[in-house]
């Protein structure tokens, strides 16, 4: 549970309001992508994404994906509506439904990729292993590193962000990540 919480609170979110769009790299632009309802996810090869989908579990939610079986999707299919029902999950927990969700999901390789995108957009040196970057409308993930938790945190964070329209405070955002985090089912 202590190594847990210090690898949650390790995600946190840092919110600079105050960052010049230009700095944004667009480095997957020309990458594959899935687009599901809510998310547009780009990934530069398929074993990236079969490893986040290996990785991302919906555990007691997984009622919810269709009735077909899940082995018949393929593997786009299986990431695009396991990516919908954790948003779905973490709308209801928050009971926060932003009417124009959409958010971009940026599969990296690892962690190291993770933070040097991050340094690159914030220029601050960091431990994440994810993070959501309000200006971008961006949540960037490690495929190493990725847990189904650590996606609904962030995931918090995107729909937090477009429920308020405007730049909550950092410390509302944590709790309200964090309160996800917890009362999120695996
Ligand atoms: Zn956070």
């Amino acid at each position: 549970m202590r190594r847990k919480q210090v690898i949650i609170s390790s995600i946190f979110l840092l919110v600079l309001p105050i960052v010049s769009t230009d700095v944004f790299a667009q480095p997957t632009q020309a990458a594959p992508k899935i687009s599901s309802r809510y998310a547009k996810v780009f990934y530069q090869s398929d074993a990236l994404l079969r490893l986040f989908n290996k990785r991302i579990r919906l555990g007691s939610l997984s009622y919810l994906l269709k009735r077909r079986v899940s082995e018949e999707l393929s593997l786009k299919g299986q990431v695009s509506e396991k990516i919908d029902i954790i948003v779905e999950r973490v709308e209801t927990i928050l009971e926060m439904r932003p009417k124009e969700l959409r958010f971009d999901i940026i599969i990296t390789p690892d962690a190291d990729a993770v933070r040097s995108l991050y340094k690159k957009i914030y220029h601050r040196d960091v431990e994440f292993l994810a993070f959501y970057s309000p200006l971008a409308k961006a949540i960037y993930v490690s495929a190493d590193d990725i847990k189904s938790k650590v996606l609904a945190h962030e995931i918090a964070h995107a729909v937090i962000d477009q429920y308020f329209g405007v730049a909550a405070p950092i410390k509302i955002h944590e709790i309200l990540a964090d309160y996800v985090t917890e009362n999120f089912e695996e």
